[in-house]
């Protein structure tokens, strides 16, 4: 088979390991920053404390009002306190909330981050950002906005919970499983793709039944940085707009509607993605016929206790015909073509 393709790597810098947060203050000075504000969830603050002892003397202080969705006076005042402390960058500590408003801070007042994930959400591996303004979200996607460095450690998702770990993981599995079929998609993300897939579900029910197993927690972070690597590298496409519009008009939890939405995309796309499929399969160790894949996916959902119904995370019924013109008037690539009564019934399926 001839190939041609554009790869186009975004920089990234990977500090990975148990223990590694004690190293944060070198890797600070490595690149730059005096001073760094540190960004998290007011849940955290054991984890943040944590940070600031990493860090040592080049700790500016602590801002822990990230939230989801990143409000965009939530991102000033965050600014406002680095000014005040004289910080000259931050490092952002948690999920996707922490990472994104270091994200925000970047852009809209150019101070340089470096994240240290504490879940699977892969945000700080793409130049995806988003804002909240008078209720309305706004998402682009600007290199300044990629931490310049990343220091996953391990340890510090120990304290993750299960039900947690097991929706973040499948929503970082959503993000490889798109890069499988999507339009730009290299030969490159396909493997970054199909080992992040591997290593999370391989990790997941380890994580489940031992918690505290430090290895299970490597192998879950390892494929959580490959998945959110290729969601920066690629387009996404039908599952990622399904969830965006279930998240975005019905207030359903981020990663507990990947989790729920998953395999029923992927049963909806397989007959124009049998690349995606194989190497899905090869991921899940099921073979390469579309229905064992996909029922192989639903499995193991149900078996690591994610939640298997829209119904059960909050979706109204009658909101499904909204969702559906809505999914339809956005114009995004899929590997099969989206209908009303294709994606009616998909609806119907996950719901
Ligand atoms: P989150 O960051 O909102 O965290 C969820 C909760 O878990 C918070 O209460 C947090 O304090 C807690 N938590 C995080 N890590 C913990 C740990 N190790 N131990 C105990 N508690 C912990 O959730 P998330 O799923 O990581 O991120 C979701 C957000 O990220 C959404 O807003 C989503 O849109 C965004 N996101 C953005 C991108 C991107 O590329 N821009 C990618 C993925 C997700």
């Amino acid at each position: 088979m001839t190939t041609s393709f554009v790869h186009d790597a975004l920089p990234m810098r990977v500090v990975f390991g148990p223990g590694r947060l004690a190293e944060l203050g070198e890797e600070v000075a490595r690149l730059g920053p005096r001073r760094v504000l540190v960004l998290g969830t007011p849940e955290q603050g054991a984890t943040l404390q944590r940070a600031v002892d990493g860090l040592g003397d080049r700790a500016a202080g602590v801002f822990a009002e990230a939230r989801q969705h990143v409000p965009a006076e939530i991102a000033a005042a965050a600014a406002d306190r680095a000014r005040e402390l004289d910080a000259d960058g931050c490092v952002a500590v948690g999920g996707g909330s922490s990472v994104g408003l270091g994200k925000a801070v970047a852009l809209r007042h150019g101070l340089p981050a470096v994240a240290v994930p504490t879940t699977y959400a892969g945000s700080e591996m793409t130049p995806i950002w988003g804002l909240t303004e008078d209720g309305v979200k706004r998402t682009g996607r600007d290199r300044a906005v990629l931490p310049r460095s990343v220091v996953y450690d391990p340890e510090l998702t120990l304290t993750l919970p299960v039900g947690l770990s097991v929706t973040s993981g499948l929503n970082a599995v959503a993000h490889a499983v798109e890069a499988l079929w999507a339009p730009d998609g290299t030969p490159i993300t396909a493997v970054m793709a199909e080992e992040g897939a591997r290593s999370l579900l391989a990790a997941l029910p380890a994580v489940v039944d031992r918690p505290d197993d430090l290895d299970a927690r490597s192998g879950a972070l390892q494929g959580a940085w490959l998945c959110g690597a290729v969601l920066g590298a690629t387009t996404m496409s039908l599952h990622h707009k399904l969830c965006h519009v279930l998240g975005g008009s019905y207030g359903l939890p981020h990663a507990e509607t990947h989790a729920v939405v998953l395999p029923h995309v992927v049963a909806h796309n397989a007959p124009g993605a049998p690349a995606a499929v194989a190497a899905l399969g090869r991921a899940l160790g099921a073979g390469a016929d579309a229905d064992a894949v996909t029922k192989a996916l639903a499995t193991e959902a149900r078996d690591l206790g994610a939640p298997t119904s829209l119904a059960a995370i909050g979706m109204p019924r009658e909101g499904l015909p909204d969702v559906v013109e809505q999914v339809l008037a956005a114009p995004y690539a899929n590997p099969v073509p989206v209908t009303r009564e294709s994606l009616t019934a998909l609806l119907d399926a996950a719901f």
